[in-house]
């Protein structure tokens, strides 16, 4: 099993060096038989090749068995002609990897606002929608007509619709068997109307599972309110970004959220989180987001590929951070805690030895 590891700007390699340092000890305490290769991309690479994201390396994620990508600063890329690519962007669109998991749930301790018994996973289309730097087949679907004119064009299609919402289905039957489709069909009628009938045809193939909608201004409220009462949230691409931040703060901090961009033939491990200009490379940044993202990885990997050990291996990483987490003294800066990216990770290695 061959994982490409791409540790990204900003606190990206501070946070891909603990990951990676996490999987090593899997990989040895449980002979995974995992090798390693790191790629350089972001910020760094265009200096050196005039691109942030080299063709060689999209061809090594191609071919790795996974995928772990470190942040990206891309408000800082140049355009697109001039090397500025978008790594995250681009994987997700060339590997298709149309559905982006990120679970999000309250630890002990750590739940703000009262959320301290939230499980809920957002089910977000990853491909299509606003995003309009990657949503056309050529070119990008925002443009000038005028200079003082700008317009976006988003995209959605019945049958990115209907593959998603049936990742949604799936996952919600063996959780706790509820969807609620997040949308804006009240206005925009045309494009999140079509999202909206065809999750309601696929609804209908899932009679065991609660179905509901909500509208995503609504939602934001209510997940403020009570975000104990989702279980499976299906939405858009935009909205389910936007809406997952909102969760993982709500669960203590935007570090904790994993997330996990899922295809038919790959996966990719990826913070939820940006990349953290503001503390990078002062060993302060919480890397759970992209451990608990890399435990996505090898779940995925346990049921795609049938091995067993991987998916114990997930189980033994999210146990270890419960564990960790529920200590004050063990926590990092963003969840008020002492330690610093270097030594929250030695913890959790130490916690992961004595688990397995
Ligand atoms: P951000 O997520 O990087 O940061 C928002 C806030 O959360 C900051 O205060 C930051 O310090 C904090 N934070 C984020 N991750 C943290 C962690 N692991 N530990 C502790 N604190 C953490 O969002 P932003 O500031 O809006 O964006 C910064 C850059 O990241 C931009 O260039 C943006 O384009 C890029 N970005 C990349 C991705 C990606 O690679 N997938 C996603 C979002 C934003």
């Amino acid at each position: 099993m061959r994982f490409v590891v791409l540790p990204g700007d900003g606190i990206g390699p501070e946070i891909s060096a603990a990951t990676l340092e996490i999987l090593q000890l899997l990989n040895v305490k449980l002979s995974l038989g995992l090798a390693f290769d790191t790629h350089e991309i972001g910020l760094a690479c265009l200096k050196r090749e005039g691109t942030t994201f080299p063709a060689s390396v999209l061809e090594a994620c191609r071919s790795a068995d996974g995928i772990v990508l470190g942040p990206v600063s891309h408000s800082n890329y140049p355009s697109r002609s001039e090397g500025g690519i978008n790594v995250s962007g681009e994987l997700r669109i060339q590997l298709d990897l149309f559905a982006n998991i990120r679970p999000c749930r309250s630890r002990k301790g750590l739940a703000r606002w009262g959320q301290t018994s939230m499980d809920l996973v957002i089910v977000r289309e990853n491909t299509e929608g606003f995003y309009s730097d990657r949503n056309m087949f050529w070119g990008v679907g925002e443009f000038m007509p005028t200079q003082d004119v700008a317009l976006s064009i988003r995209k959605i299609t019945k049958a990115g619709s209907h593959r998603i919402a049936k990742i949604a289905f799936e996952l919600a039957r063996a959780r706790r068997k509820k969807v609620t489709a997040v949308h804006k069909a009240n206005v925009i009628r045309v494009s999140e109307g079509l999202f909206l009938n065809e999750v309601r045809n696929v609804a209908e193939q899932f009679p065991d599972v609660l179905y509901e909608e909500q509208l995503v201004d609504s939602m934001a409220a209510l997940l403020v309110r009570d975000a104990a009462r989702f279980d499976v949230i299906l939405t858009t691409n935009m909205f389910g970004d936007i809406l997952s931040d909102e969760a993982s703060e709500l669960s203590g901090s935007l570090g904790l959220g994993g997330s996990a961009n899922a295809g038919i033939s790959h996966c990719m491990a990826q913070a939820q989180h940006g990349s953290a200009p503001d503390i990078a490379g002062w060993d302060k940044a919480n890397p759970t987001s992209l451990i608990l993202s890399a435990a996505m990885l090898l779940d995925w990997l346990a049921s795609n590929r049938g091995i067993e050990t991987f998916a114990r291996a997930a189980k033994v990483v999210e146990q270890s951070l419960d564990s960790l987490l529920e200590v004050p003294e063990k926590r990092t800066a963003d969840l008020g805690g002492p330690l610093g990216t270097k030594a929250f990770t030695k913890a959790l290695c130490e916690e992961i030895s004595r688990a397995i």
